[in-house]
C-alpha cells in the first residue's frame, strides 16, 4: 500500500498524469510509496454536453465553475468510506510551506485535492473542504499547478522517495535555514571557482563552512527565518563571525 494517496479533481487530469509520471516522482509511483489518482470533474456534470461553469450570478467577468459537479465528484470519491484530507486550491488560502508538506507527509495518507478553473469555484464548495491552500500571492489560470507543486513537496518527504534521505534533511528549510551552496566538476569555469575549503577533504571544516554559508544566506535573503530558527551554540558563534565580516567589509569601503 501507498504510503499516501493524491486524489485530484480537476478539468486537465493530463496535466497532472504527465508531471508525476517522471523523474523522482515516477520512481515513486513504479515504487507504489505514492499514489496519484486524477478525475475529470466534467464526468460529474449532469448535462448532456457535460457543461461544468456558469455564468456568475450578479453579474461580472468570467465563468464560475459549478457546485454540482464537484459535490458528485466527491460524494463518489468518498464511496470508499476511506479517511481523506480534502482540499481547495485558491489564491485566498493559507500559504503553503515546508511546515505544511512536512505535517501532510507525517498525518496523511490520503490527500484529495480539488483544481479551480476559469473564475473560480462557486462559493458552497467551500462547505465540504478541510481547508483551502494558495500557493502563493499571485494569480494562475488554474489549480493543477499548485496541486502539483503540494503533491511535489511532501512526496519528497516520504521515506524512499530520495534515495538519500539525507538529501531532503539539508534541504533549505529543513531547520528554518536556506540551503548552503552546492558546487560541482570542473573546479574553475570561466574564472569562477570552487571554495578551496570544499576541496580539502576536511569533513569538519566543511560542515563548519557549509552551516555558515548558509546563515549567511538565510540573513542576507531571508531574515525572517533566523528570527523563528532553532539555533544552536555554535550557529550563534557564525552569526557573530559573520556580523564582524560584514562590517569589516563596510569599514574598508569607507
Ligand atoms: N478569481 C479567483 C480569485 O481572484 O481568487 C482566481 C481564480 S484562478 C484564475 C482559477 C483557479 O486557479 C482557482 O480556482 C484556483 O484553484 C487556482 N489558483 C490560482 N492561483 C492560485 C494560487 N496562488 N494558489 C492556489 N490555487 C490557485
Amino acid at each position: 500500500m501507498s504510503q499516501v494517496t493524491f486524489e485530484v479533481l480537476t478539468l486537465f487530469p493530463e496535466i497532472i498524469e504527465a508531471y508525476v509520471s517522471e523523474s523522482i516522482l515516477g520512481r515513486a509511483l513504479q515504487r507504489r510509496i505514492i499514489d496519484v489518482i486524477t478525475f475529470n470533474i466534467r464526468d460529474f456534470s449532469s448535462t448532456s454536453y457535460r457543461q461544468v461553469d456558469d455564468y456568475p450570478y450578479g453579474g461580472g467577468a468570467g465563468m464560475v465553475m459549478m457546485a454540482e459537479p464537484i459535490f458528485r465528484a466527491v460524494d463518489f470519491i468518498k464511496e470508499d468510506g476511506k479517511d481523506r484530507y480534502v482540499i481547495l486550491l485558491g489564491p485566498g488560502g493559507r500559504t503553503f510551506n515546508q511546515d505544511i508538506a512536512r505535517e501532510f507527509a507525517e498525518r496523511h495518507g490520503r490527500i484529495l485535492l480539488i483544481s479551480g478553473r476559469y473564475e473560480g469555484i462557486d462559493d458552497r464548495v467551500r462547505r465540504i473542504v478541510d481547508e483551502e491552500l494558495s500557493i502563493g500571492d499571485y494569480v494562475l489560470t488554474g489549480g493543477e499547478l499548485p496541486s502539483l507543486v503540494i503533491i511535489d513537496a511532501v512526496s519528497r518527504l516520504l521515506p524512499g522517495v530520495l534515495g538519500d534521505d539525507e538529501s531532503s534533511r539539508e534541504e533549505s528549510f529543513s531547520g528554518r535555514v536556506l540551503e548552503y551552496p552546492q558546487f560541482t566538476r570542473p573546479r574553475e569555469y570561466r574564472g569562477l571557482t570552487v571554495p578551496e575549503v570544499l576541496l580539502s577533504g576536511d569533513h569538519a571544516r566543511i560542515r563548519r563552512w557549509r552551516r555558515k554559508e548558509a546563515l549567511r544566506r538565510t540573513i542576507s535573503r531571508r531574515p525572517d527565518l533566523i528570527e523563528r530558527a532553532n539555533l544552536s551554540e555554535e550557529d550563534k558563534i557564525l552569526l557573530k563571525e559573520i556580523k564582524e565580516e560584514k562590517e569589516d567589509e563596510s569599514h574598508k569601503g569607507n
